[in-house]
C-alpha cells in the first residue's frame, strides 16, 4: 500500500531500517495448546522456545480448575481490585502465595495482571525524585521500564558485579536506596548473586526487589531463588511472575505487610488495571498445589538438563555457563541466528531467534528452553539437529 503522509513514511523507513539490520520480528500462530509439540504455522514443531519450565500450561487439573472458576465468577472481573473486582480466589490465592514465597514474617502477597506491571508498581511506588535505582546491566526490560517510570536516578551495574555495585551505593547521596535484580537472567540462565547483593542492601540500608519470573516453582524446591540461597529479610521484596513454570498467567509481590499496603494504596500501575479473571486465581490455585505436591516434575526437569549440558558440550557455538532450563546458544550476528533459527525450523524445530535489543548487540542467540514434559528424546533430537545445521 502506497505510503501517503510523512509520518507514516518515517515509520515505514525505520521499520525498512530494522528488517534490513536483521531486527524485524514476527509473530508465529500457534493453534494448539502449549507442550513439547506445537501446531503453529500450520506445521507441527517440536518446541523449546516456552517458559512452561513444568509442564502445568495445559495440565488437566488447572484445565478443570479454569472450568470451576468460569461456572462460579463467569470471565470478566468488570473492575479493578480497589473498586469492585477483588474475588474470594483471588483473596485465597494470595493467602497460600504468602505462605509459600514468604521472603520475611509477617508476609503478605498482591495478584498482578503481568510480573511487567508487578515490577512498575514495587520501584513506582517505594522510590521517586530524590532516591535511587541500582539495577543489574542484564535485568529484564521491565525492570529498567519501573526504574525509568519512578524518575529515581537510575544506575545500572556491569552483569552481577557486586564490587562496582557497592562502588556506586558508597557514593550514592539519595535518599533511599533500591536494588533490582532478575534472580535468573532470562537471556543467559545464570543466578544473580543474591547472598551478596543482600548483605550490600544491609550495609547501605537499601530495597531488595528480587525479580524471580524464572526461579519461581522451579528453584527452592519450587518456592524460588530465596529458598534455593536461603534468605530471609524484610528488605526483600519477591516478586514472582505466575506465567512461566505456574503455567498460567500474571504475577505477585510478597514483602512485609506494610510494603504490601503501601502497594495497595499508591502503586498506580496496581490501582487503575482490571482485576484479572477469577477463573485465572482458581487455575493458581490448582498450579500452586502441583508445585507443591509434585517434585517429582523438577527432579525431571533437572535430568533434562544435565543431559542437554551433556549431548551439547561439543556444539560448535558458545554455551553459557547455565544450570538452569535456560540454555541459550550464542551465535552472535543476527543474521546467523536467524539462519540457524529457520535452518531448525526446517527440521520441524522451533527455537525462536533472540536479537538486540532483548539482548546486547553482537550476541544474538538461540535462547533453548527446557521443560519438564519434553522426553530425553526431544533434548537428543535438538542436538542432533544443531550439529547437523553446524556442519552444513
Ligand atoms: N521479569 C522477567 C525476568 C521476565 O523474564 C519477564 C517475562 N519475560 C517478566 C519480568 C515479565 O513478566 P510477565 O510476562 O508476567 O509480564
Amino acid at each position: 500500500m502506497a505510503v501517503t503522509f510523512q509520518l507514516l513514511d518515517e515509520l515505514a523507513q525505520t521499520l525498512a531500517a530494522r528488517e534490513a539490520e536483521g531486527l524485524l520480528r514476527r509473530r508465529r500462530v500457534v493453534d494448539s495448546p502449549q507442550g513439547p509439540r506445537l501446531a503453529v504455522d500450520g506445521c507441527e514443531q517440536l518446541h523449546f522456545g516456552s517458559n512452561d519450565y513444568l509442564g502445568l500450561a495445559n495440565h488437566p487439573r488447572l484445565i478443570a480448575a479454569v472450568k470451576d472458576g468460569a461456572d462460579r465468577y463467569g470471565v470478566g472481573t468488570g473492575a479493578s481490585h480497589l473498586i469492585s473486582g477483588h474475588c474470594a480466589a483471588h483473596e485465597a490465592v494470595e493467602r497460600e502465595l504468602a505462605e509459600w514465597a514468604a521472603p520475611c514474617a509477617p508476609a503478605s502477597a498482591l495478584l498482578f495482571s503481568t510480573g511487567y506491571m508487578a515490577n512498575l508498581s514495587v520501584v513506582s511506588a517505594l522510590v521517586g525524585r530524590d532516591d535511587a535505582v541500582f539495577g543489574d546491566k542484564l535485568n529484564h526490560a521491565c525492570l529498567n521500564d519501573a526504574a525509568l517510570l519512578s524518575r529515581a536516578e537510575f544506575v545500572r551495574y556491569p552483569h552481577a558485579d557486586a564490587a562496582h555495585l557497592e562502588r556506586r551505593l558508597q557514593a550514592s547521596k539519595a535518599r533511599r536506596k533500591l536494588i533490582c535484580t532478575d534472580a535468573v537472567f532470562s537471556m543467559d540462565g545464570d543466578l544473580a548473586p543474591l547472598p551478596t547483593l543482600l548483605e550490600l542492601a544491609d550495609a547501605h540500608g537499601a530495597w531488595l526487589l528480587v525479580d524471580d519470573a524464572h526461579g519461581f516453582g522451579v528453584l527452592g524446591q519450587g518456592r524460588g531463588a530465596l529458598a534455593h540461597y536461603g534468605l530471609a529479610s524484610e528488605r526483600i521484596i519477591y516478586m514472582g511472575t505466575l506465567g512461566k513454570a505456574a503455567g498460567v498467567a500474571g504475577a505477585f509481590v510478597c514483602a512485609h505487610p506494610t510494603v504490601i499496603e503501601t502497594l495497595v494504596q499508591t502503586a498506580r500501575p496496581y490501582i487503575f488495571t482490571t482485576a484479572a479473571p477469577a477463573l485465572l486465581a482458581c487455575a493458581l490455585r490448582a498450579s500452586l498445589a502441583i508445585i507443591r505436591d509434585e517434585p517429582a516434575r523438577r527432579t525431571r526437569l533437572a535430568g533434562l538438563i544435565q543431559r542437554w549440558r551433556s549431548v551439547s558440550a561439543s556444539l560448535p557455538w558458545r554455551q553459557l555457563p547455565s544450570e538452569t532450563a535456560i540454555q541459550p546458544l550464542i551465535l552472535g550476528q543476527n543474521a546467523e541466528a536467524l539462519r540457524v533459527s529457520q535452518a531448525l525450523w526446517e527440521r520441524g524445530i522451533w527455537v525462536p531467534a533472540i536479537r538486540p535489543p532483548t539482548v546486547p548487540r553482537g550476541s544474538a542467540r538461540l535462547r533453548i528452553t527446557l521443560s519438564a514434559a519434553h522426553t530425553d528424546d526431544h533434548i537428543d533430537a535438538l542436538a542432533a539437529a544443531i550439529r547437523a545445521i553446524a556442519a552444513e
